[in-house]
């Protein structure tokens, strides 16, 4: 960065609290304790500006896919900008990458999904497919269908709209959210919820599952447009539901006629082991959204697919009043047609399937060993473990110790990036992790599990 090489991180801290409101912080205690300044990424590595190296097991907000510093995307940026810096994409115009880029997405879709509406992000992609589900029943002359059904702590983005979607609690209590039409459904989640009610997973999935078909029936199928979920939750806390939650969601939505919509946000472009988050567990959605691996973080993409059904209708209703400035930049067709010739090439969603995800996952494992560790769960390179403060009982600690923050704390320290929902902690580290770079995770994360021991028993 020309002529901020010789800046402090005083300075850069300093200059910051000043002036840089942070996504989803508390800026007065972030700015008492001051920012890390993170200056260079390689690989899975974060270098700060105290030379503090650093494995991120998060992906960075789990888009990373490919990992940093890859040279061929930034080649493929730097081109594009080059040659065309901009287009719209608006009035009758296109361009080579985006025309490629979408042909490449609808190409990694099963054959039903061929349509692509390019965004800048997960929220919009989520705007984009809550807009055309309802103008969807509009054109088919149920204009009644307009209610979406999601689930708490789910999470959809930050938008009015994404975080109205999303069933985030603290989100919801602050400027007065979710707004109309939007209702929300327990959420699949074995180990908060179907293990105190006594069911098997399998039993438990299918429970949770029926929640949406009581809800769609109390609110009536002729005024529901969709149900939207994470085939996995992220956010909420890595929550993987039992292998039979999905496909009675999607009998259900089929049997009362509403749309079911896939957020691949971050599940899509390999995290669980196949393309698709859908194709893991088993369901095909009409609409899907996404974002983060698109570009593997490197410029800004988001993406909403359309059935053929749902495209068809929508052609039938003119033209469709949405967009956006950004729909289709070249910049993020570039990185974006570079990131999949990397994902094609490395074989990187076969490498989650068979190799990287089961070693990883293995070795996540041993950690439920550990006295403060309730459960282990991973699937693809996407997992959790659950703190406990009672491992027999799988009792909790109360939530005034704030073990997950802690714990998160001293994960950086010890030089892992692990993320904290609660007391669950979370890993989605990028999908080229080499195997030794998969030991340390589990190395790091176990020293960790130590510390913190050490540090609530007084030990
Ligand atoms: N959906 C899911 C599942 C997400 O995890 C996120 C972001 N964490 C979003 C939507 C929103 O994406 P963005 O932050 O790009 O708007």
């Amino acid at each position: 960065m020309a002529g901020l090489a010789n800046t402090s991180t005083a300075e850069i801290q300093a200059r910051d609290a000043r002036h840089h409101w942070h996504p989803f912080s508390d800026m007065a205690a972030l700015n008492a304790a001051g920012s890390r300044v993170v200056t260079a990424a390689e690989g899975w590595t974060l270098t700060d500006s105290e030379g503090h190296q650093v494995l991120d097991g998060m992906s960075g907000l789990w888009n990373v896919a490919v990992g940093y510093g890859r040279r061929e995307i930034v080649d493929a940026v730097a081109e594009a900008l080059t040659t065309l810096s901009y287009t719209n994409t608006f009035f009758q115009c296109t361009h080579p990458a985006a025309a490629a880029y979408a042909e490449a997405i609808a190409g990694l879709l099963p054959g039903h999904l061929n349509r692509i509406f390019f965004t800048s992000s997960g929220s919009e992609a989520n705007d984009t497919a809550f807009r055309a589900a309802r103008t969807y029943w509009d054109l088919k002359g149920k204009p009644e269908k307009k209610r979406f059904i999601a689930r708490r702590n789910g999470y959809h983005g930050s938008t009015v709209l994404g975080a109205s979607l999303g069933g985030m609690a603290p989100m919801h209590g602050q400027s007065g959210l979710p707004i109309e039409g939007i209702s929300h459904i327990d959420q699949p989640y074995w180990f908060g919820d179907g293990r105190l009610l006594g069911m098997s997973p399998a039993e438990y999935g299918h429970f949770a599952a029926e929640r949406l078909a009581v809800e769609i029936d109390r609110l009536g199928a002729d005024t529901v447009a969709a149900f939207i979920g994470e085939p996995i939750q992220g956010a909420g806390g890595v929550v993987i539901p039992p292998d039979t939650y999905w496909p009675r969601i999607a009998e259900i939505c089929a049997e009362r006629d509403i749309l079911l919509v896939a957020d691949e946000v971050i599940c899509g472009f390999g995290r669980t082991g196949a393309m698709w988050g859908f194709e893991t567990f088993g369901f095909s959605p009409d609409i899907v959204t996404m974002a983060k691996a698109m570009t593997s973080g490197y410029i800004p993409c988001g993406g909403v697919a359309f059935s053929d059904e749902v495209a068809a209708t929508l052609e039938t209703g003119g033209e469709f009043f949405h967009g956006y400035t950004a729909s289709g930049h070249p910049a993020a067709c570039a990185a974006g047609l570079a990131n999949l010739a990397i994902i094609d090439r490395e074989r990187l969603v076969e490498r989650v399937a068979t190799d990287i995800g089961p070693y990883l996952a293995a070795r996540w494992a041993s950690l439920g060993d550990h006295p403060l560790v309730g459960e282990t769960r991973m699937r693809g390179l996407i997992g959790a473990f659950e703190l406990v403060r009672d491992k027999a009982a799988l009792e909790r600690f109360p939530a005034d110790i704030a073990a997950g923050t802690r714990c998160r704390d001293l994960s950086v320290r010890n030089g892992l990036v692990m993320r904290a929902v609660g007391d669950t902690m979370v890993i989605a580290p990028p999908l080229v992790i080499s195997h030794e770079a998969a030991d340390l995770i589990v190395a790091r994360a176990r020293k960790t599990l130590d510390d913190l021991h050490a540090a609530l028993t007084g030990a």
